[in-house]
């Protein structure tokens, strides 16, 4: 086994570890692998391990990886590309036509470029809106008395499919405190569902903080330097 491939299964053992010890399902959460930095010969060898999902959050490098990978790889299995890091409104027409997802709408004036530029095509695109938990001031993210409003502009966009929230807080002294703000992120979520959005995806948890994650909810783990290493 590749050391990717190793790592990955080592993930998919946390995951199951702590659905199991949370009463949910291990099929209730899903592994995004945070593939920033690293090449596509890294992509190719956690896709031959039976990753499919793949997260990038600079849009240049991440348009290279897809061109270089997709006459690989697309004709056998698909990928899924999500693009996970702040956009400028000048790289809007990139994402819009090569990524599947988008995790950080946090404007809808960034969302309403995504929906024009959408190629024709191509199924809509899927996205989440982000959300600033912790009040990080440098942070990106709608502060969340303001993400329902900006999900339901985001709805009535055509070429656009909000599917959830997504949030990344500031690493927590504990496991306690880590639960403390992904519970925040899980009622925020619950509460926009009972008002009818209809979401099924919190995106929430990264290497080092996914068992809490998951342990309040968690429906989509990203997970970068525990599958693909230590980020130079
Ligand atoms: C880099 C990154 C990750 C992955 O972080 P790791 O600590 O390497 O697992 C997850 N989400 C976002 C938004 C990131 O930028």
């Amino acid at each position: 086994m590749t050391m990717i491939a190793d790592n990955l299964q080592r993930i998919h053992d946390r995951i199951a570890k702590t659905c199991d010890k949370a009463g949910r399902s291990p099929n209730s959460v899903a592994l995004l692998a945070v593939s920033k930095t690293f090449g596509a010969d890294a992509v190719v060898q956690a896709h031959a391990a039976g990753q499919m999902a793949f997260g990038e959050n600079y849009i240049q490098e991440a348009v290279e990886k897809i061109a270089a990978l997709s006459p690989r790889l697309l004709a056998h299995l698909p990928m899924q590309w999500h693009c996970i890091g702040p956009i400028q409104s000048n790289k809007t027409r990139l994402v819009a036509e090569h990524f599947d997802w988008v995790q950080t709408i946090d404007r809808l004036k960034i969302a309403q470029r995504l929906s024009e530029q959408r190629l024709p095509h191509l199924a809509p695109l899927q996205v989440c809106i982000q959300v600033n938990m912790d009040g990080g001031p440098t942070k990106s993210g709608v502060a969340p008395e303001d993400a329902l409003e900006l999900a339901r502009a985001v709805s009535e966009l055509p070429r656009l499919c909000v599917r959830g929230i997504m949030c990344i807080p500031e690493p927590a002294p504990d496991f306690v405190a880590a639960c403390a703000v992904f519970s925040r992120a899980r009622a925020l979520f619950d509460q926009m569902n009972s008002a009818g959005m209809g979401l099924d995806t919190l995106s929430m948890g990264m290497s080092n903080d996914l068992e809490a994650a998951i342990t309040s909810g968690s429906t989509l783990v990203r997970v970068g330097s525990a599958i693909f290493g230590e980020r130079g």
